[in-house]
């Protein structure tokens, strides 16, 4: 099988490097970033451009930052898809809106080119490590052919519904994620306004229906004032802005999702953008005039 893979960022150079590693050795790449192309070489990929991705790859993978890349990468001026053949499969890994996701492939479709929308969880350590979760869109028999695909550089690989399914899960993980990143500091900030230690209140509480897995990975982080990012803010950002766009498409109310979403944009605004979204605890911060755990 030839494969092609168009997005060699954080995620998609260890996926690629994965796709290698799981004996997929067709493999040809590109991205804007020459560098990022070179090291994925390396790694036993070919260099190649967009045309020859599109003319000569069985598949034609994506992982782009959202929706207008996609768009543009495919159906744009020498998009891909007016280079591939019929018969061929389009995968899009990036996280983009589950509209723009049915758009493509309804366009896709009248050139008899199937798509599955593939997007993932897990940041960039289980990309390196090949254990991300995938949570997929598209018809059952392509899910079936390229799961073992999906499968070199993901731990899960669940089929979520037709098109669109895939972004969709993705944006109610992005929502919860959020709102409990939201929750979580504005109770370890109420707790050390009362005089109470985060850190005790965090030890107290996480084995308890309060635990969970961003609990255990956050606080700490805002107790220490740690914003390095695993997860940034503007990408965040972008998945909110995805969710209310798709929220406000299909009518479904979604009050938390633009609340948290204002308190980033403030972040972005005051030079967080690039921060780890556990740095929601700094808006707080700036409200209360303490800082957590010190
Ligand atoms: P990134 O910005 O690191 O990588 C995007 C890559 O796309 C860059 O290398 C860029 O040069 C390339 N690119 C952009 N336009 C292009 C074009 N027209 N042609 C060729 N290449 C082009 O982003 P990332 O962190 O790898 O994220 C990719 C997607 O995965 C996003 O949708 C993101 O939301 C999602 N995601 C990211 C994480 C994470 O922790 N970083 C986790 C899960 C999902």
């Amino acid at each position: 099988m030839k494969i092609g893979l168009i997005g060699l960022g954080i995620m998609g150079k260890p996926m690629a490097k994965n796709i290698l590693k799981g004996g997929y050795t067709d493999l040809l790449v590109s991205d804007l970033n020459t560098a990022a192309v070179e090291e994925v070489v390396a790694a036993g990929a070919k260099s190649a451009t967009n045309k020859e991705i599109g003319e000569s790859c069985d598949v034609v993978l994506t992982m782009l930052p959202n929706s207008p890349h996609v768009k543009s990468v495919m159906l744009g001026e020498n998009g891909v898809a007016g280079y591939m053949k019929p018969g061929a499969v389009f995968i899009d890994m990036s996280s983009i809106n589950p509209v723009a996701s049915k758009e493509i492939a309804a366009v896709l479709a009248e050139k008899n080119i199937d798509m599955l929308d593939a997007p993932v969880s897990g940041g960039e350590p289980k990309a390196i490590d090949g254990s991300l979760s995938f949570m997929v869109g598209g018809k059952q028999e392509v899910f079936d052919k390229f799961k073992p695909l999906l499968e070199t550089m993901g731990a899960s690989v669940v089929r979520c519904g037709d098109v669109g399914a895939g972004n969709t899960t993705k944006l109610a993980n992005q929502i919860i994620v959020a709102c409990n990143i939201q929750a979580l500091a504005e109770a370890l900030t109420l707790a050390q306004k009362a005089g109470v230690d985060p850190q005790l209140v965090f030890e107290a509480i996480r084995g308890g229906l309060a635990g969970s897995t961003v609990m255990n990975a956050k606080a700490p982080m805002m107790i220490e004032g740690n914003d390095k990012p695993g997860f940034k803010i503007d990408l965040h950002i972008k998945d909110l802005n995805n969710a209310l766009d798709c929220a406000h498409t299909v009518g479904a109310p979604v009050p938390m999702t633009a609340e948290v979403q204002e308190i980033m944009q403030w972040l972005h605004n005051n030079e967080g953008g690039q921060k780890d979204h556990s740095a929601i605890a700094q808006y707080y911060e700036h409200l209360t005039g303490l800082k957590l755990g010190r």
